[in-house]
């Protein structure tokens, strides 16, 4: 589903990633991890082209998105991203932010886009919110709606930036339950996170990335168990 070849992406002079080779497949969730500064976000934001990487390619379905030509407006509507800081629309309601997309990409009528809007909001357990502000929202509230809209959109993956990082210890695991349903029902995931209870559990295969690149990955059980690089060892040590 994602092919990223050689990923370069500078910052003036900081060269924040420097040269990442990645393959997503179908039905795959990949956990990434490592120290902040890493370039984790930077990693994610290439990947929908929130930033414009400086060198390298990356495929999406077969499609070089890298490419100028490239239509990325219709590329990022199958690709859903979900953020540390939530970010709905703050005057919206938690329906209106979910239908929004929908309505003005897939030309949904009203009816059909709230229809998907209670689905959605079943799934992330929330149907009783569909008329609520986002702050008359606890902040796991907040992000399983920014979940289900992104799912409103029928993405092919999910990218995920630390989405529990914000929350309060408690709502951590009500974030996690929706994200283990969706990686179970067969969603492509890309999540960073430092949730190693998460990864080990849900990653099909977890990444360490330090100084931009990727030190080592493979199966959770794996990289957690008998890391091979003394990086990732220290790394471990200081989260498990
Ligand atoms: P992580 O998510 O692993 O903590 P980031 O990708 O956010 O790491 O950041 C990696 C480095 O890139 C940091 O040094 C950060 O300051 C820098 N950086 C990120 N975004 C920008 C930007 N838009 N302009 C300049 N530097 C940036
Ligand atoms: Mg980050």
């Amino acid at each position: 589903m994602l092919n990223i070849k050689n990923l370069h992406k500078h910052f003036g002079k900081l060269n924040v990633l420097n040269g990442i080779d990645m393959e997503v497949d179908k039905g795959e969730v990949v956990v990434v991890i490592g120290p902040s500064g890493s370039g984790k976000s930077t990693f994610l934001r290439c990947l929908n082209l929130l930033e414009v990487p400086t060198d390298g390619e990356i495929m999406f379905e077969g499609i070089s998105i890298t490419d100028k030509k490239t239509d990325i407006n219709a590329v990022r509507q199958k690709m859903g991203m979900v953020f540390q800081q939530f970010n709905l629309f703050p005057h919206l309601s938690v329906q209106d932010n979910i239908t929004l997309a929908p309505r003005k990409l897939k030309n949904y009528s009203a009816q059909q886009a709230n229809e998907t809007a209670a689905d959605l909001l079943r799934k992330v357990g929330l149907s009783e919110k569909a008329k609520s502000y986002p702050d008359q929202l606890s902040g796991g509230q907040k992000q399983r709606i920014a979940i289900a809209r992104a799912l409103a959109m029928s993405p092919d993956v999910m990218l995920f930036d630390e989405p529990t990082s914000a929350l309060d210890p408690e709502m951590v695991g009500e974030v996690l339950d929706v994200m283990k349903k969706l990686a179970k029902d067969g969603m492509t995931m890309v999540v960073v996170t430092h949730e190693m209870g998460f990864a080990r559990e849900v990653g099909d295969r977890v990444v360490f990335m330090d100084g931009g690149v990727i030190v080592e990955q493979g199966p959770p059980a794996e990289v957690f168990t008998n890391p091979k690089h003394e990086r990732t060892r220290e790394f471990l040590g200081k989260v498990l």
